[in-house]
């Protein structure tokens, strides 16, 4: 069942209906190489997100007419499971899962270097199994770490994060219901490369004043600083135990 939309947005003492000030980030978990049968992969639960990225190659590119003889290419597919929402979602992929691969897919390209692999793919495989706002950008967040994990040369790691705008405040990861709110609302969805300090996403949803925008932006580069620090963490963590394995 789909949930119904709160009557207020902000509690009485200022704070977000789950208790977040109005800059932090929801809870955080990172798992790297959860899939054994892909060439790299990431978990990523933010919030009540749960999103699994999977990555294959660089190999062969099918259908071969697809294939460039200059360049590799990548490949996104970003998929909502059945029942990552209240109300079941048709199997079938829609016209927003074909856009958010599509702009996975352009946030992810910069940090890589496709011209070494020509006439190749890289794939990257997404599946939302529970949403709850800001799955593209989560998505972000796992399939740059899917990519790390499969081991090829990358100039930096990309990271997702969301921020918006409800009753003229800013604030940084909206949740669903957040996302749904609409009076005075805007979303932001930014991917950033922060070791490189370049942003490769940004898309805007609503009305936003210059003064506005410049904050909205800051609080989500704040935000992506934190998750590029978990994003490290884990990576180092998988790191560690290989070594302590072998
Ligand atoms: P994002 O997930 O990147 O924020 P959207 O703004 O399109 O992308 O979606 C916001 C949220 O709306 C999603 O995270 C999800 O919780 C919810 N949502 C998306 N598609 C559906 C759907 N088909 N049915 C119900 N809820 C959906």
């Amino acid at each position: 069942m789909p949930e119904k939309l709160p009557e207020k947005i902000f509690r009485e003492d200022g704070l977000r209906l789950d208790g977040r000030t109005p800059d932090q980030l929801r809870d955080l978990r990172i798992e790297i190489g959860v899939l054994k049968t892909a060439d790299g992969s990431a978990m990523v639960c933010h919030g009540k997100n749960r999103i699994i990225a999977g990555a294959y190659g660089p190999r062969e590119v099918h259908p071969r007419h697809l294939a460039q003889s200059d360049t590799g290419i990548l490949q996104v597919q970003y998929r909502m499971s059945t029942f990552s929402v209240g109300e079941r979602k048709s199997p079938a992929p829609g016209r927003r899962e074909k856009e958010i691969s599509m702009v996975v897919q352009r946030a992810l390209e910069p940090v890589l270097f496709l011209e070494q692999y020509p006439n190749s793919t890289i794939d990257i495989f997404i599946q939302v199994m529970t949403a709850d706002g800001g799955t593209r950008c989560a998505s972000i967040t796992a399939a740059a770490l899917a990519l790390a994990d499969m081991g090829i040369p990358m100039r930096d790691l990309v990271t997702g994060v969301a921020v918006g705008k409800i009753n003229g405040k800013p604030i940084l990861d909206l949740s669903d219901k957040e996302d749904k709110w609409e009076e005075g609302a805007a979303d932001m969805p930014v991917a950033v490369m922060m070791n490189e300090k370049k942003i490769t996403l940004l898309q805007l949803d609503g009305q936003v004043s210059m003064e506005e925008y410049e904050q909205m932006l800051n609080m989500a580069l704040e935000g992506a600083k934190k998750i590029y620090e978990m994003q490290k963490e884990a990576l180092r963590k998988k790191y560690n135990s290989e070594l302590v394995g072998r």
